[in-house]
């Protein structure tokens, strides 16, 4: 199973990144994690990244194609994987077709995530993530069972530094200009799935895990 979670910031990708992963045990890659992560241990990588982050820019395409290539090359990624905010633009798209048809890794379904830009905003502030385990949740929509604390391991919740109402208005646009035209891109391609990202979570799920097993 090769597949890409696609739609705009808020859409649920991570969510239903972390679902695909407990059922079907495939490895999760997300170039935003890699590069918070970057950030967080103060690399070189992540200096660089977080300057066009903040603003809610993108990263430049050469250096995200080489940290998401690199690791598509782990071992891990044999048994099938999950992109998720990678690829962002048509170059990043060209890529990745390219090092994936080089390595006889066919994608079988871009599943592409369709919500309502006045929807992204309230999902986006009212984020809140697990910076130890990358556990996600929503102040109202998702919330923790005890307020301000992981689930999953115990740690304090933070709010990320793009998820507020600024950078998610320029992150929305970015991905309305050079994101958006990926639909049509995988769509002449024949393998786009297209789900409604506004259900409730099992309801959308259910509806992915159809695409994935279609
Ligand atoms: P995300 O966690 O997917 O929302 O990504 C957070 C931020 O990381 C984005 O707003 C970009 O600045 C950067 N980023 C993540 N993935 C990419 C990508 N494929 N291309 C360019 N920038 C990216």
């Amino acid at each position: 199973m090769r597949t890409i979670l696609l739609g705009p910031p808020g859409a649920g990708k991570g969510t239903q990144a972390a679902k695909i992963v407990e059922k079907y045990n495939i490895p999760h890659i997300s170039t935003g994690d890699i590069f918070r992560e970057n950030i967080s241990k103060g690399t070189a990588l992540g200096k660089k990244a977080k300057e066009y982050m903040d603003k809610g820019e993108l990263v430049p395409d050469d250096l995200v194609i080489e940290i998401a290539t690199d690791r598509l090359l782990a071992d891990d990624c044999k048994k099938g994987f999950i992109l998720d905010g990678f690829p962002r633009t048509v170059h990043q798209a060209e890529k990745l077709d390219e090092f994936l048809k080089q390595h006889d890794m066919p994608l079988t379904v871009v599943i592409n995530l369709e919500v309502e830009d006045k929807v992204l905003m309230e999902r986006i502030t009212g984020r809140r993530v697990c910076p130890k385990c990358g556990a996600s949740y929503h102040v109202t929509g998702m919330p923790p069972k005890k307020e301000g604390i992981c689930d999953v391991c115990g740690s304090e919740l933070v709010q990320r530094k793009d998820d507020n109402v600024e950078t998610a208005t320029n992150r929305i646009s970015v991905y309305n200009k050079q994101t958006k035209p990926l639909i049509d891109y995988y769509e002449k391609a024949g393998i786009i799935a297209n789900i409604d990202g506004s259900t409730p979570l099992p309801v959308t799920f259910k509806n992915v895990s159809a695409a994935l097993e279609a």
